[in-house]
Protein backbone atom coordinates (compact mmCIF):
# COMPACT_ATOMS: atom_id res chain seq x y z
CA UNK A 1 0.00 0.00 0.00
CA UNK A 2 1.48 3.03 -1.19
CA UNK A 3 -0.25 5.76 0.70
CA UNK A 4 0.74 6.18 4.01
CA UNK A 5 -0.37 6.97 7.10
CA UNK A 6 0.68 10.60 7.85
CA UNK A 7 2.22 11.22 11.55
CA UNK A 8 0.97 14.22 13.29
CA UNK A 9 2.73 16.31 15.34
CA UNK A 10 3.25 14.53 18.63
CA UNK A 11 4.69 11.86 17.00
CA UNK A 12 8.24 11.75 18.45
CA UNK A 13 9.69 10.74 14.95
CA UNK A 14 8.41 14.31 13.70
CA UNK A 15 11.02 16.06 16.49
CA UNK A 16 13.86 13.00 15.72
CA UNK A 17 16.42 14.71 12.95
CA UNK A 18 16.73 12.57 10.18
CA UNK A 19 19.89 9.87 9.20
CA UNK A 20 21.15 10.94 5.80
CA UNK A 21 20.94 8.25 3.12
CA UNK A 22 23.45 6.21 2.15
CA UNK A 23 22.16 3.60 0.04
CA UNK A 24 20.44 4.34 -3.22
CA UNK A 25 18.87 1.41 -3.60
CA UNK A 26 15.12 -0.15 -4.09
CA UNK A 27 14.38 0.49 -0.76
CA UNK A 28 14.60 4.68 -1.72
CA UNK A 29 13.05 4.46 -4.51
CA UNK A 30 9.99 2.64 -2.71
CA UNK A 31 9.81 5.54 -0.24
CA UNK A 32 10.38 8.17 -3.04
CA UNK A 33 7.35 6.40 -4.36
CA UNK A 34 5.14 6.34 -1.17
CA UNK A 35 6.28 9.76 -0.27
CA UNK A 36 4.93 10.93 -3.67
CA UNK A 37 1.51 8.78 -3.39
CA UNK A 38 0.81 10.45 -0.16
CA UNK A 39 1.49 13.95 -0.68
CA UNK A 40 -0.56 13.46 -4.05
CA UNK A 41 -3.04 11.81 -2.21
CA UNK A 42 -3.60 14.14 0.56
CA UNK A 43 -3.40 16.46 -1.46
CA UNK A 44 0.18 18.28 -0.16
CA UNK A 45 2.97 20.69 -1.44
CA UNK A 46 5.52 18.63 -0.23
CA UNK A 47 6.18 15.93 2.22
CA UNK A 48 8.71 14.25 4.45
CA UNK A 49 9.85 11.26 4.97
CA UNK A 50 9.57 11.56 8.92
CA UNK A 51 5.90 12.46 8.14
CA UNK A 52 5.46 8.92 6.96
CA UNK A 53 7.30 7.31 10.10
CA UNK A 54 10.95 7.17 8.04
CA UNK A 55 13.90 8.84 9.84
CA UNK A 56 15.71 9.83 6.80
CA UNK A 57 16.64 12.36 4.84
CA UNK A 58 14.55 12.50 1.66
CA UNK A 59 11.53 14.86 0.67
CA UNK A 60 8.84 15.45 -2.57
CA UNK A 61 7.11 18.38 -3.39
CA UNK A 62 4.25 19.44 -5.77
CA UNK A 63 4.11 23.06 -5.90
CA UNK A 64 3.15 24.82 -9.42
CA UNK A 65 4.92 23.10 -12.50
CA UNK A 66 7.90 21.88 -10.08
CA UNK A 67 7.41 18.07 -8.84
CA UNK A 68 9.95 16.06 -7.60
CA UNK A 69 12.24 14.86 -4.58
CA UNK A 70 15.25 15.59 -2.90
CA UNK A 71 17.62 12.81 -1.25
CA UNK A 72 19.84 14.41 1.65
CA UNK A 73 18.99 18.17 0.60
CA UNK A 74 21.12 20.92 2.28
CA UNK A 75 19.65 24.75 1.40
CA UNK A 76 23.10 26.18 0.06
CA UNK A 77 22.31 29.75 -0.71
CA UNK A 78 18.82 31.49 1.25
CA UNK A 79 18.22 35.56 -0.12
CA UNK A 80 18.09 37.56 2.36
CA UNK A 81 14.78 39.23 0.72
CA UNK A 82 12.37 37.84 2.76
CA UNK A 83 8.50 36.98 1.42
CA UNK A 84 5.70 36.81 4.00
CA UNK A 85 2.93 34.51 3.60
CA UNK A 86 0.52 31.54 5.42
CA UNK A 87 2.30 27.94 6.13
CA UNK A 88 0.97 24.81 7.00
CA UNK A 89 1.66 21.28 7.30
CA UNK A 90 0.45 17.60 6.69
CA UNK A 91 0.68 17.16 10.39
CA UNK A 92 -0.77 19.87 11.41
CA UNK A 93 -4.28 19.12 10.12
CA UNK A 94 -6.36 22.33 9.05
CA UNK A 95 -4.21 24.80 10.41
CA UNK A 96 -1.87 27.52 8.98
CA UNK A 97 0.18 30.61 10.54
CA UNK A 98 1.98 33.98 8.50
CA UNK A 99 5.84 32.89 8.90
CA UNK A 100 8.52 34.80 7.28
CA UNK A 101 10.87 32.80 4.85
CA UNK A 102 13.45 33.43 2.82
CA UNK A 103 11.84 34.62 -0.74
CA UNK A 104 14.51 33.15 -2.67
CA UNK A 105 16.57 29.28 -2.13
CA UNK A 106 18.91 26.94 -3.81
CA UNK A 107 18.60 23.55 -2.35
CA UNK A 108 21.18 20.68 -3.26
CA UNK A 109 21.03 16.94 -3.11
CA UNK A 110 20.74 14.03 -5.10
CA UNK A 111 17.87 12.30 -7.17
CA UNK A 112 16.99 8.53 -5.87
CA UNK A 113 19.65 7.04 -8.35
CA UNK A 114 22.29 8.93 -6.36
CA UNK A 115 23.24 11.86 -9.00
CA UNK A 116 23.19 15.16 -7.93
CA UNK A 117 20.72 17.66 -8.17
CA UNK A 118 20.09 21.35 -7.45
CA UNK A 119 16.66 23.01 -7.24
CA UNK A 120 16.20 26.84 -7.25
CA UNK A 121 13.08 27.79 -5.81
CA UNK A 122 11.40 31.41 -5.13
CA UNK A 123 7.92 32.09 -3.71
CA UNK A 124 5.66 28.79 -2.92
CA UNK A 125 8.79 26.45 -3.83
CA UNK A 126 11.59 28.02 -1.77
CA UNK A 127 8.43 27.91 1.22
CA UNK A 128 8.41 24.57 0.36
CA UNK A 129 12.00 23.57 0.55
CA UNK A 130 12.80 25.22 3.86
CA UNK A 131 10.05 23.85 5.07
CA UNK A 132 10.93 20.36 3.61
CA UNK A 133 14.16 20.43 5.13
CA UNK A 134 13.36 21.87 8.81
CA UNK A 135 11.64 18.67 8.82
CA UNK A 136 14.81 16.29 8.31
CA UNK A 137 16.26 18.40 11.06
CA UNK A 138 13.26 17.51 13.68
CA UNK A 139 11.96 21.53 13.29
CA UNK A 140 8.26 21.89 12.94
CA UNK A 141 7.09 24.89 11.06
CA UNK A 142 5.35 26.16 14.04
CA UNK A 143 9.06 26.54 16.20
CA UNK A 144 9.76 29.61 13.96
CA UNK A 145 7.06 31.84 14.35
CA UNK A 146 7.37 35.36 15.86
CA UNK A 147 6.07 34.73 19.91
CA UNK A 148 2.82 36.83 19.43
CA UNK A 149 1.54 33.98 16.54
CA UNK A 150 3.06 31.15 18.65
CA UNK A 151 1.15 31.63 21.88
CA UNK A 152 -1.78 31.62 19.24
CA UNK A 153 -0.30 28.71 16.92
CA UNK A 154 -0.34 26.69 20.73
CA UNK A 155 -3.83 27.36 21.51
CA UNK A 156 -4.46 26.46 18.10
CA UNK A 157 -3.24 23.21 18.21
CA UNK A 158 -4.19 22.49 22.03
CA UNK A 159 -7.58 22.76 20.63
CA UNK A 160 -7.45 20.85 17.50
CA UNK A 161 -9.54 17.60 17.31
CA UNK A 162 -6.13 15.37 16.07
CA UNK A 163 -4.21 16.70 19.01
CA UNK A 164 -6.52 15.15 21.73
CA UNK A 165 -4.55 12.98 23.64
CA UNK A 166 -5.74 9.34 23.20
CA UNK A 167 -9.23 8.55 25.22
CA UNK A 168 -8.42 5.80 27.90
CA UNK A 169 -10.81 2.97 27.11
CA UNK A 170 -12.93 1.93 29.30
CA UNK A 171 -12.44 -1.59 30.89
CA UNK A 172 -13.81 -4.25 28.71
CA UNK A 173 -14.19 -6.07 31.99
CA UNK A 174 -17.88 -5.28 33.92
CA UNK A 175 -16.71 -4.04 37.06
CA UNK A 176 -17.88 -5.52 40.38
CA UNK A 177 -17.43 -4.85 44.36
CA UNK A 178 -16.54 -1.84 45.43
CA UNK A 179 -14.91 0.75 43.33
CA UNK A 180 -11.50 1.77 44.15
ZN1 LIG B 1 5.28 19.94 7.16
Amino acid sequence: MPVQEIRLLGDPVLRTPAAPVTTFDKELRNLVRDLRETMLDAPGAGLAAPQIGVSLRVFTYDVDDAEGHLVNPVIVTRSDEQQDGDEGCLSLPGLSFPLKRSANVVAAGFNMYGDPVTIEGSEVLARCLQHETDHLDGVIFVDLLDPETKKEAMKAIREAEWAQPPRVKPSPHPMFGKAL
